[in-house]
């Protein structure tokens, strides 16, 4: 099983050097924890991809990404975002900017925090321009 310490002796060099180069250059997009040990990415390579991943502490149970590669068990966008979660525990809690590895470790208890008439006006602050989604958003909290 792999670990979050030790994946990178667990995978091939190959795809290893590549998922760290996709790291480096902000390839590991919405880094999000969305439940506990549950991660939720978007890796860009040729396409976009959707990756997630479900640890229990730092060993993990369960990766998915829907890229075609299928020549081995991990691929290049999984291992990205492995090094994207480990950046984000090692950055620890704390806020900074909205899309640094920290405010992606917090992105879920903020929104557990955060009031639903907040989380509306901060989400129309964002869309000045669009009159669809203000419209949406104004239907779905309106409710409350
Ligand atoms: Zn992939």
């Amino acid at each position: 099983m792999l670990s979050l310490e030790d994946f990178e002796f667990s995978v091939s060099s190959n795809i290893k050097e590549r998922g760290w180069t996709y790291f480096h250059h902000g390839a590991v997009k919405d880094l999000q924890q969305i439940g506990e040990g549950h991660w939720h990415a978007i890796v860009f390579g040729s396409a976009e991809y959707e990756v997630s991943v479900q640890m229990t502490g730092t060993s993990i149970d369960a990766m998915q990404c829907d890229c075609p590669y299928d020549y081995g068990p991990v691929c290049k966008h999984q291992v990205a975002m492995l090094y994207g979660i480990k950046a984000a525990l090692d950055a620890g809690p704390g806020a900074v900017t909205e899309n640094s590895p920290r405010a992606a470790l917090n992105a879920s208890e903020q929104l557990e925090r955060i009031t639903n008439e907040e989380l509306a006006s901060r989400l129309l602050a964002r869309y000045p321009r669009r009159p669809a989604i203000k419209a949406e958003l104004s239907s779905v909290f309106s409710r409350g």
